[in-house]
This record gives structure tokens, C-alpha cells and sequence, in this order.
């Protein structure tokens, strides 16, 4: 069977710590040394105070959707066997909102605004590990 191989982050000057930690199964934050701001996605420059003093911080990867949508027609001919499938919008507990997928991503059911979650990760490759989120387990 003809398969198309799905795209993939390509780490970059700035991205590169993001992707280290998540191959350890650690997700971090940009944070600013100057102004505490901590911000996705991964840049080397603070979009609030502009300083140069960032470096990535651990956060707990808890947090709740913030928002979600439900993929029927994907954009890429790789995505057409998964759909549908959800594209969640987690708002971190330390504050940053970034992208994701609910685990597991076939039960639409279990996606609603507010949810608890937690980070969980996907191995992709030898370098990258894709951080996902499944309902929060409690505690
Ligand atoms: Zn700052």
C-alpha cells in the first residue's frame, strides 16, 4: 500500500531545546529572564520586553483545552486515515497555549472546553517526540 509520510517539526536554532527536552519526555517554555514572561512557540527573543535573556524552563504539562475543532477534510493527504480526528488548543498551567492532539484522538466524545489534561508523549523518529495530551488522571 502507497502511504505518504506525515510532515515533521524541523528543529531549528530555536526550536532545538524544545525538541531535546521533549525526546526526554520533559516539556519546557521560553522563559524570560527580564520579565518572568513565558511564551510558546519557542523563540530566542521575549515578544513582550524584547530581551535576549530566554532560555527553556520546565512546566508541569498539565493545563485544560482551552479550545478544539474536529479535522474532518485535513489539509495534507497524509492526515486522510486519521480523520476525523481533534486538534486541541491546551492552555498550559504556567500560562503559554499551544497546539496538540487528544489521546486517544478517535474518541471526539471526550474533548470538550475546560477538560484537564496532561502531556503525554509520541516518538516519532530517533529526533522527534511529539507531545500530546490525554485526560488528566487527577491528584
Ligand atoms: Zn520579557
Amino acid at each position: 500500500m502507497f502511504t505518504i509520510d506525515k510532515p515533521l517539526p524541523s528543529p531549528t536554532e530555536d526550536t532545538e531545546g524544545y525538541w531535546d527536552a521533549t525526546r526526554e519526555g520533559k516539556l519546557v517554555v521560553s522563559t524570560c529572564a527580564s520579565c518572568a514572561h513565558r511564551f510558546l512557540p519557542p523563540a530566542k527573543i521575549c515578544p513582550k520586553c524584547l530581551s535576549s535573556e530566554v532560555s527553556f524552563q520546565p512546566v508541569s504539562g498539565r493545563g485544560r483545552v482551552f479550545s478544539w475543532i474536529v479535522v474532518h477534510r485535513p489539509q495534507h493527504p497524509a492526515f486522510l486515515e486519521d480523520a476525523p480526528y481533534n486538534v486541541v488548543i491546551v492552555e498550559l498551567d504556567e500560562g503559554p497555549r499551544m497546539h496538540g492532539r487528544l489521546v486517544p484522538e478517535t474518541d471526539l466524545s471526550a474533548v470538550s472546553v475546560g477538560l484537564p489534561v496532561e502531556v503525554t508523549y509520541q516518538k516519532i523518529n530517533d529526533q522527534i517526540t511529539l507531545p500530546m495530551f490525554k485526560a488528566a488522571t487527577g491528584t
